[in-house]
């Protein structure tokens, strides 16, 4: 089986298990994923059932947005994608819904602040929001929604918070392979929903305390992580 082959069968896998999980629901949302060696980015084809999908029909495009392969139109959203991965050099894939949480704070137009130790141990710090675009941007609409996302994390690190919310759409999120992308997009949806209820239940909540959030954080991420099985497994 090619390289290329493999990196299908796991966009169109990850692809899956957004609608299975809830994420995404009709056609709504995509996952993609870069092979840097090749110049070449995976990505679900636009508009077609998940039910129907097969790893062939996944879209083959090259870094300029050029379809590569595949007879299916590639994600409307695939200029978003090429620009994160233009920025975010360390990132291996990206997946975006419209996941229902995540995406009322995106039309509310809020960040999402972390308040407990769930956000810490996958988000370190605030899931940013972008700035609305202007009219004279939507003739690049997806291109320039990427450059939004840019933006938005101008001096912060898009590893340790791999997530945006796009100010009245919807979620952004990456990962270092196609499943660890999607299991970011989980854990935001988790993170969304549980800061909708403590906002609901203590409007007035302040900030997780930075010793905690980076005691969480910091358990699972990076040199000192000792969360899971690592290398014993
Ligand atoms: P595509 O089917 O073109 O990927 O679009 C889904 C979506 O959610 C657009 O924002």
């Amino acid at each position: 089986m090619s390289e290329l082959y493999l990196l299908k069968k796991a966009v169109y896998e990850a692809n899956v298990r957004l609608f299975k999980s809830g994420l995404a629901v009709l056609t709504w949302g995509n996952v993609s994923a870069i092979d840097r060696e090749k110049g070449l980015v995976v990505i679900k084809p636009s508009g077609v059932d998940y039910a129907a999908l097969k790893p062939d029909d996944m879209a083959v495009v090259y870094l300029d947005g050029k379809v590569a392969e595949g007879s299916l139109r590639p994600s409307s959203d695939t200029p978003t994608h090429l620009e994160l991965y233009a920025a975010f050099k360390d990132i291996g894939a990206v997946v975006h819904t419209h996941s229902p949480y995540a995406t009322a704070f995106a039309q509310a137009k809020r960040p999402i602040t972390p308040f407990g130790t769930t956000h810490a141990d996958c988000f370190y710090g605030e899931v940013p929001l972008t700035r609305a675009l202007a009219p004279e941007e939507l003739g690049e609409y997806e291109k320039n929604t990427g450059k939004a996302i840019i933006e938005a994390f101008s001096g912060k690190d898009p590893v340790s918070v791999p997530a945006a919310l796009v100010a009245s759409h919807g979620p952004f999120v990456w990962g270092k392979s196609a499943s660890n992308a999607v299991d970011n997009a989980v854990t935001l949806e988790e993170v969304a929903k549980m800061a909708y209820y403590t906002l609901a239940l203590a409007p007035d909540t302040t900030r997780l305390e930075q010793h905690i959030l980076d005691k969480h954080y910091f358990r699972k991420h990076g040199a000192g992580a000792y969360y899971g099985q690592g290398e014993h497994k």
